[in-house]
């Protein structure tokens, strides 16, 4: 075994001798605290803040008015802060440990652009505010359009949309737009999405009004250029293809599969979460396609997770740049401008299909991914994806002796795909594994994802893994595969057993979900 530092320490340093822990009278573990409800330990009439009473008022509420407290529970301000940290120190995050979750690209948030998000001009501006005032503001995201137009080799940028799957919404619409005004939206109705694409590329598809055409993937894991065009024809609008693929291999015939979906008259849309691969070493735009989301909160280090804010910029190419959304940024040497109206644009090439948000994106998104390019360089980018790859086929090659590799053991791109054969009659699922990665420290790798692999767990590194970091992740992992081969299946169908929460009931929890919190009877003290 390795400690933290990558030293070797003794296998009893891991959990062989270890008694089980005993139920605490707290249900504290440690200085670990279980944290209640605020609606159960919150009590109305409490406040962290002193507040007048108002001023007697005549109300205008009429019969409206509110006749019940409203029931609110309130804190001092010490308990509310140590609900919040409490609550936070639960959390796994990447700040706290290496996080695989394949095709979600978790790497580390560099803490200089959480500065320069913070700058004043940057971060206290309104989006209603004159364009005179917020110059500086516009001039950044001019500049961050260059960067991925010149890192995509696209032609031009819509910016707004808030996440990938926004972003894959706002292509797709752009491409259906162009399919309208060349006459053809009765006919072409038809997207062709591969079984191993991600599960919003046919949810979105499907929410444009398309209805999706699947093509099988190769036993290899990759599409092929033929059962494309045999899925192709006048009814085809585009195809949703992601490259590199969720099975962490580079398309190897996208070029061909471009060429005989333009040649069928369709758009190629490429789902680029997993751009990180690839930044500066190949161009998308010189593949062939026409519409791509660039994550920011993977390829360029903004945080994500927990549903927070993201930002999927779409790359066009020259065939569907006249689609681009509003709101678009103009910028000249002298100013910088947002045209928010089709009326500004009349009489241009320009007829945007619509918005996709109120108001212009993530601002404080567009600093951090700007400030992580700047800070890296193009030089720096590249070295970043390289690293990613080699990072990801360090662990394939470390792992490939004791876990199974449904495509063979041949290199991948920034993720190693594993599949469940290796587990057979141990009696431990891909997701006992997962489960027991908690009681080590790990957050699970992407589990049953893609579908087109049995068991899946797709584990994805990134470059800002140090090699230490690596091996002691490689090592847990041949730590657990060992003991599971050895029939400790205890260790794996009763994990996770020392986090917060034991194994729960996922099936209840997504059928009958408890959505609301009602007040439990009154507990009254127990009689003799
Ligand atoms: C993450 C991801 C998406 C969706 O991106 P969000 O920003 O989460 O909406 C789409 N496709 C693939 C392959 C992804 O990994």
């Amino acid at each position: 075994m390795l400690n933290n530092q990558g030293r070797p320490t003794t296998p009893a340093a891991a959990n062989e001798s270890a008694p089980r822990p005993h139920k605490t009278f707290t249900g504290n573990r440690g200085l670990q605290q279980e944290e209640a409800l605020l609606f159960e330990t919150g009590r109305p009439d409490v406040s962290g803040v002193d507040i007048d009473e108002p001023q007697p008022f005549i109300s205008r509420l009429g019969a409206l008015e509110r006749a019940t407290p409203l029931d609110l529970p309130g804190f001092s301000e010490p308990e509310a802060v140590r609900h919040y940290v409490r609550l936070s120190q639960k959390n796994y995050s990447i700040d706290a440990g290496l996080y695989p979750l394949g095709s979600c690209t978790m790497k580390h948030n560099p803490r200089l652009n959480e500065k320069t998000a913070r700058l004043p001009g940057f971060a206290d501006i309104h989006p209603l505010q004159p364009q005179s005032t917020i110059q500086g503001a516009l001039e950044l995201i001019g500049e961050l359009e260059r960067w991925l137009i010149e890192l995509t080799g696209m032609h031009s940028v819509a910016m707004s949309p808030k996440a990938g799957a926004h972003g894959e919404a706002c292509g797709m619409m752009a491409i259906k737009a162009a399919i309208e005004a060349r006459g053809e939206g009765k006919t072409r109705n038809v997207v062709i999405v591969p079984d191993s694409a991600h599960g919003t590329n046919p949810a979105t598809a499907a929410l444009i009004g398309y209805s999706v055409r699947a093509v099988p993937a190769r036993e290899d894991g990759t599409v092929s250029a033929q059962a494309v065009r045999a899925a192709l024809g006048p009814d085809v609008a585009a195809i949703m293809l992601t490259n590199p693929n969720t099975c962490g291999l580079f398309e190897k015939e996208i070029v061909e599969i471009a060429k005989a979906v333009h040649d069928a008259g369709g758009y190629f849309y490429c789902d680029g979460a997993n751009f990180n691969a690839i930044m500066g070493k190949v161009r998308p735009g010189d593949l062939g396609i026409d519409a791509m989301h660039i994550n920011l909160h993977k390829t360029f280090s903004t945080p994500h997770g927990g549903g927070g804010p993201g930002a999927g910029p779409v790359v066009m190419s020259r065939a569907l740049s006249p689609f681009v959304p509003l709101p678009v940024f103009s910028t000249s040497a002298s100013s910088s401008a947002i045209i928010e109206n089709a009326v500004e644009l009349a009489g241009s090439a320009q007829h945007p299909f619509g918005r996709m948000t109120a108001f212009h994106g993530q601002m404080g998104m567009y600093v951090r991914a700007l400030t992580y390019m700047l800070s890296h360089g193009a030089d720096g980018l590249k070295q970043a994806a390289e690293d990613a790859v080699l990072n990801a086929n360090y662990v394939r090659a470390c792992l490939a002796d004791v876990m199974s590799l449904p495509f063979g053991n041949r290199p991948c791109m920034h993720e190693a795909l594993f599949d469940d054969k290796w587990l057979k009659d141990t009696g431990v699922t891909t997701l006992d594994f997962a489960k027991a990665m908690i009681d080590e420290g790990y957050h699970p790798m992407t589990m049953y994802f893609p579908l087109v692999v049995h068991g899946a767990m797709l584990i994805e590194p990134t470059e800002s893994e140090s090699l230490a970091s690596l091996d002691l992740f490689i090592m847990t992992l041949r730590d657990l595969a060992f003991s599971a081969k050895r029939g400790e299946t205890e260790r794996f169908t009763q994990a996770p057993q020392l986090a917060p929460r034991q194994r729960l009931d996922e099936t209840l929890a997504a059928r009958k979900p408890v959505l609301r919190w009602t007040k439990p009877e009154a507990i009254s003290e127990a009689a003799e």
